[in-house]
């Protein structure tokens, strides 16, 4: 593929939704040259901790863009321990010593309000690639005119855009503008968040999960909805705690997150036979909030004329595979190549149907991975390879997700075989779908066989 595109040009780009996936396409499109203005609905006031985890498929994209990741305050993690609900024993370990030496980058976890602004601060700052994003809060996306690239703002203001990117969550507006109507379902399962402080539990002599600098889960095998998943974050500071139960013990479907504090006693109430260690840990949660879970089916299309959609708002995911943000990440990533000076020719509508090919059927392949995952803790990237533990089973072996796939996944080579096929040009890697052509996965599977 040729070096600088002669057709390149400098787009105005409008982002609806100033969230981790917007502010992560803003940076990838303010370095690809294009001057972007990000409109977001709320003002990030008022937002309660919780983590949220960066694996490396994720972290090689911060890193690229020359984001300060120290300022997210991330912890490190070593490990993925699955413990057994009743004694706290480990059941499944996936370690993540080699993790770095093996995918370049090392797997994250950040505190949600942390990572937001570092990915803020990275997109608006002076320095750096490109020209800083504009920001504009309190400006609620209504509408676009699919026709003229104009969106209208609850607060009565209009702007026109070459390109339009729907980052505006689950709930996305800019979705239905484009005619994707979600086919989905209340999940099965409930979710309580609730925060710890690693310094109160030490001063109650209760165990020091920070230590292990692990993602830990108690239970979660196969049948079964009741799940304590901890992440540490903010240096191990902050234990961040996701309770899941089913549905049937208590109902959150139609709750927003940022609700008002649940009692403890509602966090505790399903769990009488849960750990003791861990359930001390959760006698001391604060802010405890519910998290609404729905399953999405995969959506048919993301993107229409100049509009494409990103992160939750084009494919929401349940989090048992922690890639919801990852997702984002790579959507914004591959904005920002296909926007680049090597690859875009000027032709919006070809750059956002490559967008389309190469973005859904990944991020709907994690997506369904993560529906399994939700009742199936063996589904889950790095679980799915511990095939020697006693309890290990998986639904089908040979299309379970792994961490090779994953993390071998190289988004240039996928864009430039989609778009030579496109342009009617040869692509000449050793690729396909962006995994290198003979690469086995642990499911058996050969790339390209
Ligand atoms: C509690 C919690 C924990 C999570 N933990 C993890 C984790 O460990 N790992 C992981 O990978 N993922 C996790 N996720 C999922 C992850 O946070 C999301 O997948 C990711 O934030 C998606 O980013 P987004 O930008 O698409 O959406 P969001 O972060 O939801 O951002 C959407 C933004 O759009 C704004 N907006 C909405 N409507 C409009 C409108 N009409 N006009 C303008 N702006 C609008 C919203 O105010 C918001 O700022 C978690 C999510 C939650 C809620």
């Amino acid at each position: 593929m040729g070096s600088i595109s002669e057709s390149w040009r400098r787009l105005s780009v409008g982002i609806c939704g100033g969230g981790i996936g917007g502010m992560s396409a803003a940076i990838a499109l303010r370095r690809s040259g294009h001057d972007v203005t990000i409109y977001e609905k709320h003002d990030f006031a008022g937002e309660v901790g919780a983590s949220v985890s960066c694996a490396a498929n994720g972290t090689r994209w911060l890193h690229e863009w020359n984001v300060d990741v120290a300022k997210g305050d991330p912890v490190v993690l070593k490990k993925l321990i699955n413990r057994d609900w009743k004694t706290g024993e480990p059941v499944s370990v996936y370690d993540l010593d080699d993790y770095e030496e093996r995918w370049g980058y090392v797997y994250n976890m950040f505190h949600r309000q942390y990572m937001h602004s570092m990915l803020k601060d990275t997109a608006l700052q002076e320095q750096g690639e490109g020209v800083p994003a504009i920001l504009k809060v309190n400006h609620s996306c209504e509408d676009i005119n699919l026709e003229t690239g104009t969106i209208t703002f609850r607060n009565g203001v209009t702007a026109r855009h070459d390109l339009i990117i729907g980052a505006d969550g689950i709930g996305s507006v800019v979705r239905g503008i484009i005619g994707v109507q979600p086919e989905k379902t209340p999940s099965e399962q409930s979710c309580l968040h609730a925060n710890v402080t690693t310094e109160e539990a030490v001063k109650l002599g209760f165990v020091d999960y920070s230590q292990d600098s692990a993602l830990e889960y108690w239970g979660g095998q196969e049948g079964k909805w009741d799940k304590i998943v901890l992440s540490p974050c903010n240096g191990g500071k902050l234990l961040s705690y996701y309770c899941f139960f089913p549905r049937d013990k208590g109902d959150y479907s139609t709750q927003t997150w940022g609700g008002d504090d649940r009692p403890v006693e509602e966090l505790l109430a399903p769990y009488p036979e849960l750990d003791s260690h861990v359930l001390n840990h959760l006698k001391i949660g604060k802010e405890i909030r519910p998290w609404r879970l729905w399953v999405h089916n995969p959506y048919p299309y993301i993107h229409k004329n100049m509009v494409c959609l990103l992160g939750d708002a084009g494919h929401p995911m349940m989090p048992h595979q922690s890639q919801g943000a990852c997702m984002g990440i790579e959507d914004a990533a591959a904005l920002g190549i296909l926007f680049s000076k090597k690859f875009f020719r000027g032709d919006i509508y070809e750059a956002l149907a490559v967008y389309d090919q190469i973005r859904l059927p990944r991020a709907t392949r994690v997506q369904a991975a993560a529906a399994k995952a939700a009742y199936n803790i063996n589904e889950r990237i790095g679980f799915s390879n511990n095939k020697n533990i006693a309890t290990y089973k998986v639904e089908d072996e040979k299309k379970k997700l792994t961490i090779e796939e994953m993390n071998s996944y190289d988004m240039y080579q996928d864009i430039e075989e989609k778009l030579a096929a496109r342009r009617g040009e040869k692509y000449q890697g050793k690729w396909m779908d962006g995994l290198p052509i003979g690469l086995e996965l642990p499911n058996g599977v050969v790339i390209g066989a």
